[in-house]
């Protein structure tokens, strides 16, 4: 039986079709503590098919009504994902100082303000290496720099896309940026979370690796959340079950939670 899943997609993202009432149903069925409810906000996202882009009111409403009709058997967190890029960064000031979130996910998705990671125009004309080294040195600049996050997400993801054949992060190679990362993250008391979502997008694994996860728990990092990345209720928790036991494998012995961005420890495995 798995706690809860902290990374959720419903129909308020624009790349779901799923209504929210289907995911906390869903979390139901599996037996889950908590659900955290973190629809995607991407201030000026370059691809105009996907705006990202949701008003709170209707959101917070909708958690609002189905915490009255199911709150008796799950809890359900106000969450957001959040997509970071340098110039929307006063967008994003102002989303977090006028909405209550309950828990806070910043992730990559656009580097460089504007190349967006799924078209390979990041990639051209880069070898794997330097990528993936300009995608790191971008998420230190992103956790050096702000705050409104709890947990960044997916962090280390730039291996799902690239046409390089293969996905192979050199984790040894990038430690020198990867460990700053952590060690900045860890200062700030921000954390990462394990997202399966990469067993969907054929990285063989979690993102992060499971090197990453260890490196994290022997740098001091106790704050780790586990989410799907679900956008369809059926990839609620996959791969859960592998999730826990590398977080075990690597030393830590409980999951985290949050409750009004801050955060607590379960004991879950
Ligand atoms: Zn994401
Ligand atoms: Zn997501």
């Amino acid at each position: 039986m798995f706690y809860a899943d902290y990374h959720t997609h419903s129909s308020f993202s624009s790349d779901s079709d799923t209504p929210m009432e289907e995911n906390i149903k869903k979390a139901i069925s599996l037996g889950l503590k908590e659900i955290a409810a973190t629809d995607h906000i991407d201030f000026d996202y370059p691809d105009p098919d996907y705006p990202f882009l949701f008003d709170y009111e209707p959101y917070s409403k909708e958690i609002d009504r189905l915490r009255e009709k199911y709150g008796n058997k799950i809890k359900i967190l106000k969450g957001v994902e959040i997509g970071i890029q340098n110039h929307v960064m006063p967008q994003i000031s102002e989303l977090v100082k006028n909405n209550q979130y309950d828990f806070i996910i910043g992730s990559t998705h656009v580097v460089q303000d504007g190349l967006d990671l799924c078209v390979n125009d990041f990639f051209e004309s880069k070898d794997q290496q330097q990528a993936y080294e300009e995608y790191f040195e971008e998420v230190l600049y992103n956790v050096e720099h702000y705050d409104f996050f709890n947990v960044y997400g997916h962090i280390d993801f730039v291996n799902r896309y690239g046409n390089y054949g293969n996905k192979k992060i050199d984790y040894a190679r990038m430690a020198p940026i990867t460990d700053k990362i952590f060690k900045t993250l860890i200062e700030k008391e921000k954390g990462i979370e394990i997202n399966t979502s990469g067993y969907r997008y054929g990285v063989g694994g979690p993102h992060p690796a499971f090197e990453l996860i260890k490196r994290y728990h022997d740098l001091g990092g106790k704050i780790i959340t586990v989410g799907s990345d679900t956008h369809k209720p059926e990839q609620m928790t996959y791969k859960f079950d592998i999730a826990y036991k590398m977080l075990k494998e690597a030393g830590f012995e409980y999951i985290t939670v949050f409750d009004n961005k801050t955060p607590s420890f379960v004991k879950a495995f």
